[in-house]
Parts: structure tokens; sequence; C-alpha cells
């Protein structure tokens, strides 16, 4: 199971429980965002389309809960990647029920123009509303190198996302729902909102009570903060060591120009003592040569400093 089949069956179950005033909201922004009206013998219908077969009843249930209308749910098709697909057919008239259609002056039915009417404005359906719009018509996604989420995208970001094919009730969304900071693009004939926020997606996810789902997700940010941190101490680490190599390797390389030339035994005492230990101690650091000498850091420094000096100025 995917991370967004996870949060979408998450979502399915705990809709179930909702008051009626919620269950109406769910299945409008069900209706709205994927349903498609169709007429057959001249009776209409309502018909979603879906892999996900719970789904499905759940809108049916509710339709026959609220309104009396039943849900016929058959196997219709097969998708791209070979899963099932159902459809489930409503009574025309649900959809008028809903405020989603309406008769035109010669009786025939038409899909309402005022669209911004149908999201709710009461939190308990407002939220609803939102499942809805996620179970039928939304998808997240979660990086996932090494947990047991089973979703293997690797390489994949934190994306959620919204997708209508209704450009301006889309608009309607985003200014619904202003305290949620979506973004918007056009991909092919659709509108997307999405989000790309880990911080910001997880407050979707408890928007819309998908709490097992935020925690999944809250554990992937953690696992990979860690692991960021973990690999810029040891690039930091290494960095220094390489640091340290080459200061150790220009300080042996000063020390024997210097000998070879007769100089180095003319040096003060101080800076002789420090260059016996570096020859003593070729991969010793900084601060364990300063310890020996029971000096400071920056003390050895300034000695080391001195010994190159002078190789430089004898043109070494
Ligand atoms: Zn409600």
């Amino acid at each position: 199971m995917t991370f967004s089949q996870s949060v979408k069956s998450e979502i399915l179950k705990s809709v179930r429980n909702v008051k009626g005033c919620c269950k109406t909201a769910f299945l409008t922004a069900v209706l709205k965002s994927i349903g498609s009206l169709s007429i057959e013998f001249k009776k209409f219908s309502f018909e979603i389309e879906s892999d996900n077969h719970e789904f499905l009843s759940v809108c049916s249930d509710f339709a026959a809960s609220e309104y009396g209308c039943n849900g016929k749910i058959e196997s219709c098709n097969v998708n791209a990647k070979g899963a099932a697909v159902y459809s489930c057919n409503f009574d025309g008239n649900i959809g008028e029920k809903l405020g989603l259609t309406e008769r035109d002056k010669d009786g025939l039915i038409q899909f309402c123009q005022d669209t911004a009417k149908l999201i709710p404005a009461s939190n308990c359906c407002k939220r609803s509303f939102l499942q809805g719009l996620f179970v039928a018509c939304g998808s997240v996604a979660i990086p996932v190198a090494d947990t047991d989420i089973g979703e293997n995208t690797t390489r994949s970001k934190y994306h959620l996302e919204l997708r209508f094919a209704d450009s301006d009730f889309a608009e309607q969304i985003l200014s619904a729902y202003s305290d949620i900071p979506f973004r918007s693009t056009i991909r092919k004939a659709y509108k997307i909102l999405y989000l790309k926020d880990s911080e910001r997606i997880a407050d979707f996810l408890v928007y819309i009570n998908a709490m097992k789902g935020k925690l999944k997700l809250e554990n992937v940010i953690i696992g990979r903060s860690m692991r960021n941190n973990a690999n810029r101490q040891s690039n930091c680490i290494s960095a220094n060591i390489e640091k340290a190599v080459v200061a150790a390797e220009k300080q042996l390389t000063a020390i024997s120009a210097l000998k070879n030339i007769g100089v180095y035994d003319s040096l003060p005492v101080q800076l002789k003592e420090i260059a016996e230990l570096r020859n003593e101690y070729p991969e010793a650091t900084l601060d364990e040569i300063a310890a020996k000498l029971k000096i400071s850091k920056s003390g050895a420094n300034h000695r080391f400093t001195k010994i190159i000096d002078i190789a430089n100025s004898k043109g070494l």
C-alpha cells in the first residue's frame, strides 16, 4: 500500500462515523470533483469511477443513508497498472439534492454554475468536504528510503496535491481554505493545488484527520533530519582531518628543507622542540602536539607558522 492509499484508507474508516451533515459534505465534494453526469434511456445518472472499492461503498452508503439514493457499484474496467476499476452509479436526482445540478428552462439537467455555494461554511463539514476531495482527487507522496511504509520512492520529495478538472472550482477551494498555504499550477487539462513543505503537509493530514499518516510522515522527517545531521557531521570531520593532514605535510616539508640547508640547528629552541615532535608524530593534530608541549593550540600554530616563514624566507 502506498502512503497515499494508507492515508485514504484511514480517512475512509473515520468518515463512516461522522454526522449526517458531514456525510453530505463528503459526498458533495466527491461528486463535484470526479462525478460525471450521463443519460441513458432518458434517465440521468451520476457516476464516479475508482479503483478503490471501499471508497465507492462509503459514497454509496452515504447516498443511501442521507438521501435514500442507492449507488450501484460494478466492476467496469482495468487501469494502466492492471488493477480493477469500479464504477458507482447514483440516481440522477442525487445531483439536485446535493445542489450539484439544476434543470434548465427545458427541464434538462445540467451542472450548476455557482459551485462556490457547494463549499460548506461550518468547520465540521468543511473538514469532511476536504476529506472527500482528497480521497477523490488527491494524492500524497513522501520520501521513503529505509522505512516500512513500502513505497519505493527513494528519490521522491514531499508532495501533496488535489487535482481539479474545473479550474473555477479550484479557485473557490483556494479562497475557502485560505489558511492552507496551497500553491497552484496547471498540468495538462487540470488545475493542481499542491503543498511541498513537509510541515504544511503534516498540518494538512491533521486537518483531514489522518493522524496515523501524520505520524508516519513525522517519522520520515525525523529520520531524514537525523541522517542529514550525521552526514553533515561526518563531512565536517573529514574536512577537518584533510586540513590537518595538509598542514602537517607543509610543516614536515619546511622542517626537512631547513635541515637540508643546515639552518635547522640554529633555530630557537622552542621551534626545534615543536619540529622534533612533528617529526616524531607526523599524524598528530595541532591539539595533540600543543598538549604534549603544554602550550595552547594557537601557541603551537604560531611556532609552526614561524618555521614555515623561515623556510619561505630562505626561498624553500
Ligand atoms: Zn458537518
